[in-house]
């Protein structure tokens, strides 16, 4: 045995590296919801400790993990507390991060069955939650992806396998090059990660045809081209600015009609369905044949998990198999076939015990308080002079701007200099606007009420020095 072997032998048996990051990971949990949300310039400054080049020599783990909490714990957002409201991201749930650990441990790939068997009947378990959850058709496979970019990917693949398949053309054999072509309707506030796997998938961005939206971002029905079983048209659970839904009640019965393949990026508010009060916004999502979601940002599970759902399982899997002499295939499920990746990270252990935990119920109620406290957002902020709301809150998120471009721009940059909670910057219809994403388990009333404060500090701040206001 090397001396290297023999000290990684000790570790797992003195379990010291362990425990310490353990008790370095629950020291930054009990400061995570009243810490500086955004890292301070210092913190910022001290990651040049990192800047170093591969080691020679090894170094004890203690030294490795101590580097990492000193310098790296001080350095992150903290989008675990209530008041992180960038971009859309989420939070992640106690019973997550407890679950992600233990699984961590056991080190997982539910590539096949005979890699993981927890990972793949944990995998089909939730597959059927979803399916249940959302209403999808009885067939409906899901595959476990790191985020809602490969699940667009993955939907849009498998929409590209079926429409070309149709026509007698196999695109895994044969390519692209000559093929029948394939039609790709979005509206002009799809997001950019759908245009991304169009450019991905070979079907060409230039050739996308746009339908025009309304003033909150939703497809207008009657802006829809003519549909034919070539098209593949992509619809949104979710406005990654305003959060607006598409109409699908009406949309998609008329592609349903021309048998066109509809695919939903549903990235965060895909589980409004879930929410009793909000069911309303996704009607008719069902009749779709793809669907995309986020695990990390509604459901708030820890990072690096989303979802493809697909109604049509043989164009999922014929579009992402692979096959190889050392394959062994179960009649039980290989999770391999449902993903572009073969080895990965069991994600679903904390996707199933969120679910576990929560419950029908308690979805419902997580998420409807996010809704709760956007309204709540939305109000104060409007009540303030010089603050105006620019989106009607269906869901989680706000759009907020001041009296110009330059006082929006320097006001948000006041709010994220205070680091009392963070969010970041859009364009709504060309103007500069704040955007506030409700996406968190943790934000209470007061979080909202202590954010408004900075809203009015930020903006004070502004008004005192207009020279720094730029044009
Ligand atoms: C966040 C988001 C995506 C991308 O999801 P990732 O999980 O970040 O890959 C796609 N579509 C919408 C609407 C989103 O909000």
């Amino acid at each position: 045995m090397s001396k290297l072997q023999d000290q990684m032998f000790l570790e797992i048996r003195n379990k010291r590296p362990f425990e310490l990051a353990q008790q370095y990971a629950f020291d930054y949990l009990e400061h995570i919801f009243d810490r500086n949300v955004y890292p301070t310039d210092e913190a910022l400054n001290k990651l040049s400790i990192f800047d170093e080049e591969l080691p020679v020599a090894s170094a004890n783990a203690k030294d490795v993990i101590e580097q990492l909490h000193t310098y790296g714990s001080q350095a992150t957002t903290a989008t675990l507390g209530g008041r992180y409201f960038g971009f859309v991201t989420g939070s992640a749930l106690p019973i997550g991060i407890a679950a992600k650990n233990l699984a961590t441990y056991w080190d997982q790939a539910p590539a096949m069955h005979v890699l993981s068997p927890i990972g793949s009947k944990l995998e089909a378990v939730v597959e059927k939650w979803l399916i249940d959850l959302f209403g999808l058709p009885e067939n409906t496979a899901a595959g476990f992806v790191s985020g809602t970019s490969a699940a667009n990917l993955c939907g849009l693949a498998a929409a590209r396998y079926r429409i070309l398949k149709r026509n007698d053309w196999d695109v895994n054999e044969k390519g692209l090059r000559n093929a029948p072509e394939i039609r790709i309707v979005t509206g002009k506030q799809a997001h950019s990660t759908v245009i991304k796997a169009v450019g991905i998938l070979g079907l060409g961005k230039e050739d996308i045809e746009w339908a025009a939206v309304d003033d909150q971002g939703r497809i207008v029905a009657e802006s829809i081209p003519e549909l034919d079983e070539n098209t593949i048209l992509i619809l949104q659970a979710g406005n990654v600015n305003s959060g607006a839904f598409d109409n699908f009640e009406v949309i998609c019965e008329k592609a349903q009609k021309a048998n066109a393949w509809i695919h939903i990026d549903g990235a965060f508010g895909l589980w409004a369905k879930a929410v009793s009060e909000l069911n309303y916004l996704p009607k008719g999502m069902e009749k779709a044949s793809s669907w995309a979601v986020d695990g990390h940002k509604t459901l708030n599970t820890p990072y690096d998990c989303g979802i493809v759902m697909c109604s049509d399982p043989e164009a999922m899997t014929a579009a992402l198999h692979m096959s190889g002499s050392y394959i062994v295939e179960s009649p039980e499920r290989d999770g391999m076939f449902y993903t572009p990746e073969m080895s990965r990270r069991a994600r679903v252990m904390e996707l199933w015990a969120i679910m576990k935990y929560l419950g029908k119920n308690g979805i419902d109620e997580m998420i409807l308080n996010m809704h709760h406290r956007a309204k709540q957002f939305a109000k104060e902020i409007g009540a303030l002079k010089g603050f105006h709301v620019e989106n009607d809150i269906v869901f989680n998120q706000v759009l907020v701007r001041c009296d110009s471009d330059a006082l929006t721009q320097q006001v948000l940059h006041n709010i994220q200099k205070l680091r009392t909670c963070w969010l970041g910057g859009s364009v709504w219809f060309g103007k500069k606007v704040m955007r506030v994403s409700i996406c968190s388990w943790a934000t209470t009333e007061s979080d909202i009420t202590i954010s408004i404060e900075s809203f009015k500090k930020a903006m004070e701040i502004a008004l005192a020095d207009t020279t720094k206001i730029s044009k």
